[in-house]
Parts: structure tokens; C-alpha cells; sequence
């Protein structure tokens, strides 16, 4: 990896503006080392060399050929895992055993998908006598990703894994604040026999590199994950050439426990589900609803466990890390603030250790209790580890709780009765829900995504190579 460098048609390429951007370790606010910063002339460069090898080799790679250079890849990137991690806790500054964690799931991306290169095929559908009616799925062509700082190897796993499988060329724009890990996985993408062109990385802003892969009329589909402000105004550049998009949003996912709830299985799962990467997660359960039979008892297990969480840098993997950046630790703290200022019961907090390095961007999860569900940290997505209780009193209550914000990615059910459980499965807003569970591990094999502000389409499992395709119908007369 070449410091300060694009990776586009299988080279490490200077950026055409010369200039590079500061990368800075989250865990004590220095710079470490530098990306380079990308504008619509590399971004251009880069689409140009995807469509050559869309249509040259790679478009002529079989789909067994392109399973077996996916699985080599995923070979790689686990024999490097332990790298790739070490770079991912530097970037983002999330505990070293998270970051390991990332590292075997972007491996376990590109196995499922190696396994499904050749498993993705059409139908025959019955027409008039003397017809032959088939579908067949090919790859959009050229596919843009922009990725988000939160996750960088899961999500560039789960876009560019299906993306490559479905046999498109892709060109990534990763975030200006945590693309170090990518760049790395990229030569391996070269070792693993991906043809030139095939998976270039274009680093830089979003508002330069970003926006220039959006409004490109060489992009023939824009998987996007990041907030939803910035969504919109991808979907309106890809609108400009009638691109499909495909956006994964935030969320303000709730988990719902009823009176009947196992709460010693349900408690760790509660924590981890806004503990994990510092609350800076999309799915983050950042809501809990509590019946309130049980809810001052829960209320008082919750706190226990807030009071023990310890936050600092990445390599002492404690609970949580900093947060990513300096403006999204003073966005936390003012939500933090806010809520105090306005009277909702800061419950219990966790604690920043003391050698914790001065400079980085520490801070303390917060649980607030008796929440009113119209407050904004009822409502808002603050992505840090701030967790809001609110009880209620019956499953119309809890289910109208629940679907009461503008987001619908993830609900979390626990009962133990089984009626319930299906019922509120199928009327909670949201593209996946667990019972008495939460998140599933990540769950590489399972369709992920929104509706309303959380986005739309789906990436994960199999589902994630239908959104990489364009169906096509032929229709043969033959008499
Ligand atoms: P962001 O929207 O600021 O940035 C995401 C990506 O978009 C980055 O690569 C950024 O450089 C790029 N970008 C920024 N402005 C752009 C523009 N004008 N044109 C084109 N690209 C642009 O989001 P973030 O701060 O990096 O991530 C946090 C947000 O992402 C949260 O809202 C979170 O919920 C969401 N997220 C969602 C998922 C999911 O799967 N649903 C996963 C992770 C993060």
C-alpha cells in the first residue's frame, strides 16, 4: 500500500490535485498518516477503467472463474486478518477485538459470495403457444460505493463483495475519515487475480470524490451507506443519469421487553447493542421499551451495567473506543446536554480512564430513563452510546412506540410468548427483526436494509445480488 495513493486499474496512482488529507488516530486526536484527495478527474479515471475491464476480461470471466478469484480473495483477507485489524482499531479507534471482528466478517463476505457466483440464474415463464420466455440477471455494469466511516471493511464486504459476484466492475469512494483498511484489502483483491479495473479505490471527500462517482454517466448503480441528508443528495446526482440507488440510512432502533422476557439473556444483548463501536452503528439499539411491570427492576440492571462500562483507546480494548472524529464527540455531547438540560434522568454513565490520552475523543455511555418518546434522543439518531428507557404499558403501546419515528431498520422483540412474538414480527416497521435476540451476529447471509429515513433496497445474503442485477426478459417465437 502506497502512502497517499488511489487505487485505480490495478495501480497505485497519484491524485491529480496533488494534495492529500491527514488521517487522525480517533484514540488521541494525532495525525498518523495521510489519504490522498480525490477529485472528479481521479473519480473519471477510475470509471474508465472499470468499463474497459467490464468489457473486456472481467465481463468474460465465468462465473465459476469469478467465484474462485472471490474465494481467493476471502483467503487473503483472512490470512491478513489480524493486519487488517490493527488498521481498522488505528483508524477508527473502535477496541481492537471489534476490529478483529470486522476483519473475519469482510473474509466470511467474500466467501458467501464466491459461493454464489454461479448459483444466480433466471426463470422460464409459461406465454402464448409457440413462445419460449426466459429471464436472465446480468450485472448493472460499472457499480459506485460510497462507504461510510462506521464499519468500513463490513460494508465494503457486503456492496463490493455482491457487486463483484454479480460480476459488475466497481469503483469505491470510502470515507475521508477511516479508508486505510480498504486501501490495504485492495492489492489483495489484485493477488486474489481480480483483472485491473476491477475494484478501484478513489479516496477523498465527499463533496469532491463523493458527489463527482454519484453524477458520473458512467455509473450505472450507486450503493450507498452513510446518513440520510447526504443520501438525498446522492439519489438527486444519480437521478441526473437515471442511476438506481441503493441507500442504507441510519436508525433509531428499538427493542422491545415485555414482562415475560428471559433478562438474563436479554441484558448483554441490550448493552452490546448500543456499547458496540461507541453507539456509531446504524442498527444500534438505541431505544429500549420496557413493560412496565419489570421496568424498575430492568431500569436498575441497566444502570448497574452503564456504571461499569469503561471507555479508552483501541488497543486496551475496554467497552468502547472514542468516537470517530471531533465533531461527531461535540454532536454526542450536546445531545447528552441537551437531555439534561431539559430534565430527562441521566440514570447512570460510564467512565473515560484516566490514561486515556488527552486528545482523543472520548465519551462517557449515557442512560436516560423515563424518556418521553416525542424528546429528541427518543427520536433522533445520535450514533454514540447514549441509550433511552421508556416504559409502557400494554403491546399497543409498545408496538405504537416502536414505529413512532420517521426510521425503520432494526426491532428487537423478547417475550416468551410465541403469539406475540409473530404478531409484533409482523407489524413492527422495520427490514429486520430479531426475537430474543439482537442483530444475529451480523449475519452475513441475512437481507439488510430500511424503510422511510432508514433507506431503501436491500444489501446482505442473497437478496444482495438481485439489487447488483438488471433483469432482462428474451422472448423467443418459434412456432
Ligand atoms: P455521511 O453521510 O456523512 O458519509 C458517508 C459517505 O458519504 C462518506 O464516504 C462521505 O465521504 C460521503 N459523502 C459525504 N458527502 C457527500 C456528498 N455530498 N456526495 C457524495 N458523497 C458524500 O455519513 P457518515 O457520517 O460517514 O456515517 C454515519 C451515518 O451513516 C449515520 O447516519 C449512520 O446511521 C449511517 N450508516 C448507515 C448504515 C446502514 O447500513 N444503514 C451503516 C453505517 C452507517
Amino acid at each position: 500500500m502506497e502512502d497517499a495513493q488511489h487505487f485505480v486499474a490495478g495501480n497505485w496512482t497519484a491524485p491529480s490535485s496533488g494534495e492529500s488529507i491527514d488521517v487522525i488516530d480517533p484514540s488521541d486526536g494525532q495525525v498518523f498518516s495521510q489519504i490522498a484527495r480525490g477529485n472528479a478527474a481521479d473519480i473519471d479515471s477510475a470509471v474508465r477503467a472499470a468499463r474497459a475491464t467490464y468489457e473486456g476480461p472481467w465481463g468474460h470471466t465465468s462465473a465459476a472463474e469469478r467465484g474462485r478469484i472471490l474465494f481467493r480473495f476471502s483467503m487473503l483477507i483472512a490470512a491478513r486478518g489480524e493486519e487488517l485489524a490493527r488498521l481498522e482499531a488505528r483508524d477508527t479507534g473502535k477496541p481492537l477485538r471489534e476490529a478483529r471482528a470486522d476483519a473475519a466478517a469482510l473474509a466470511r463476505y467474500f466467501e458467501f459470495y464466491a459461493g454464489a457466483c454461479d448459483k444466480l440464474h433466471g426463470e422460464t415463464l409459461p406465454y402464448q403457444a409457440g413462445y419460449t420466455v426466459m429471464t436472465v440477471r446480468e450485472p448493472h455494469g460499472v457499480t459506485g460505493h460510497i462507504v461510510p466511516w462506521n464499519y468500513p471493511m463490513q460494508i465494503f464486504g457486503r456492496s463490493v463483495g455482491a457487486a463483484l459476484a454479480a460480476g459488475n466492475a466497481c469503483v469505491v469512494k470510502p470515507s475521508e475519515d477511516a479508508c486505510l483498511s480498504l486501501l490495504r484489502v485492495a492489492s489483495l483483491g489484485a493477488e486474489a487475480g481480480l483483472p485491473a479495473g476491477a475494484l478501484n479505490i478513489v479516496t477523498g471527500y465527499g463533496t469532491e470524490a463523493g458527489a463527482a462517482l454519484a453524477r458520473h454517466p458512467g455509473i450505472d448503480h450507486i450503493s450507498f451507506t452513510g446518513s440520510p441528508s447526504v443520501g438525498t443528495l446522492v439519489t438527486q446526482l444519480a437521478a441526473e443519469h437515471h442511476a438506481p440507488v441503493t441507500l442504507e440510512l441510519g436508525g433509531k432502533s428499538p427493542q422491545i421487553v415485555f414482562a415475560d422476557a428471559d433478562l438474563d439473556a436479554a441484558l448483554p444483548m441490550l448493552m452490546a447493542a448500543i456499547v458496540q463501536n461507541a453507539g456509531q452503528t446504524c442498527s444500534a439499539g438505541s431505544r429500549v421499551l420496557i413493560d412496565r411491570a419489570i421496568y424498575t427492576p430492568l431500569v436498575e440492571r441497566l444502570r448497574a451495567a452503564f456504571d461499569a462500562l469503561r471507555v479508552g483507546p483501541s488497543e486496551l480494548d475496554l467497552d468502547c473506543g472514542p468516537l470517530i472524529n471531533a465533531k461527531q464527540h461535540g454532536r454526542v455531547a450536546q445531545y447528552v446536554d441537551n437531555a439534561r438540560r431539559d430534565g430527562i434522568r441521566l440514570a447512570a454513565q460510564g467512565q473515560i480512564v484516566p490514561d486515556a490520552p488527552r486528545g482523543g475523543f472520548y465519551q462517557a455511555p449515557a442512560l436516560f430513563v423515563d424518556v418521553p418518546a416525542e424528546h429528541r434522543i427518543a427520536q433522533e439518531e445520535i450514533f454514540g452510546p447514549v441509550l433511552a428507557a421508556t416504559p409502557f404499558d400494554d403491546e399497543a403501546q409498545a408496538l405504537a412506540l416502536a414505529n413512532g419515528t420517521r426510521y425503520g431498520l432494526v426491532a428487537g422483540v423478547w417475550t416468551r410468548d410465541g403469539a406475540r412474538q409473530l404478531r409484533l414480527a409482523r407489524r413492527l416497521r422495520a427490514g429486520q427483526i430479531f426475537v430474543n435476540n439482537y442483530g444475529a451476529g451480523g449475519g452475513v447471509e441475512l437481507p439488510f436494509g430500511g424503510t422511510g429515513q432508514s433507506g431503501h433496497g436491500r444489501e446482505k445474503g442473497f437478496e444482495a445480488l438481485y439489487g447488483f442485477t438488471t433483469l432482462k426478459t428474451i422472448a423467443i417465437r418459434h412456432g
